[in-house]
């Protein structure tokens, strides 16, 4: 029996809508994605494999917001959205079903219609997991994390670095309930920042308190940098060595 089959047969003995849904289980032990009670947005969610295991990880205090093209089937304790992701309209259904609140993780399954034709194909699922990082950005609170499919290729490389400017880091990952030939691979970002400075970034600070290591804490724009070796008081130039979602790391600039 080949993986297809296994996978396909899984997913029907264990009540999964799709053979997808052990890819966003494999994705999930990986990375570390939904935790008990997260609120969870699912692009591309159609017929829904991925929304029945995000339902289960995020438990009875999660919210799980799904959207897709085509109609879903009701899932108990998801909402679902019909839409097209590329429009803004659905954009604010998704935000109004979210009741103004902020997503821990937004994942992405989003495919287009296949033409055979590669290059096509690849520069299409470029588009979707480039609607689906907008998306992101707005919506996760910070720290939180980001998954989208894309189709290997060209554009793959600058798709990843641009995401890997707005988070802690980004990983790719081939599930092994992919096909074995299929050349679709997974972007799985960790730790939105939303950190006004970046690594490398050089500014002037105060030193306004002191932290429990013994280290100068500053403010930028309301974010906690940690600068050894000063004192409350001081106004220093620093260079920002590390940057965290919620805190990050300075050296004085001699
Ligand atoms: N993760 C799903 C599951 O576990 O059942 C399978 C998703 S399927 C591989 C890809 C889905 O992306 C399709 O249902 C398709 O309709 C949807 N899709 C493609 N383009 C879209 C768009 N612009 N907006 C919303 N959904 C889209």
């Amino acid at each position: 029996m080949t993986r297809k089959d296994d996978y396909y047969n899984r997913a029907k003995q264990q009540g999964y809508r799709s053979r997808a849904a052990y890819k966003l289980k494999q994705l999930d032990s990986d990375a570390d994605l939904i935790s008990d009670g997260d609120t969870v947005v699912d692009l591309g969610a159609a017929p829904g494999g991925w929304l029945q295991v995000a339902g289960e990880l995020a438990g009875e205090g999660g919210t799980v917001v799904g959207v897709d093209l085509q109609r879903i089937d009701s899932i108990d304790g998801v909402e679902t959205i019909r839409g097209d992701m590329t429009e803004d309209g659905t954009r604010d259904r998704v935000r109004e079903a979210l009741g103004d609140g902020e997503a821990d993780v937004v994942v992405s399954d989003m495919a287009p219609n296949m033409t055979g034709e590669y290059s096509l194909d690849h520069a299409r699922s470029v588009y979707l997991a480039r609607t689906a990082f907008e998306t992101a950005l707005e919506l996760l609170a910070p720290g939180g994390d980001f998954v989208a499919k894309v189709f290997e290729g060209p554009d793959t490389d600058g798709l990843r670095a641009d995401i890997d400017a707005e988070f802690e880091y980004v990983r790719t990952i081939h599930p092994d309930a992919s096909r074995d030939a299929s050349s679709e691979l997974y972007m799985v970002a960790k730790g939105r920042l939303t950190a006004p400075v970046r690594e490398g970034d050089r500014v002037e600070v105060d030193i306004e308190d002191v932290g429990r290591e013994g280290d100068g804490i500053a403010k930028v724009e309301g974010y906690t940098v940690f600068v050894p070796d000063t004192d409350p008081g001081e106004t220093v130039e620093i260079e920002v060595t590390d940057v965290k979602p919620r805190f990050g790391f300075g050296e004085l600039v001699e």
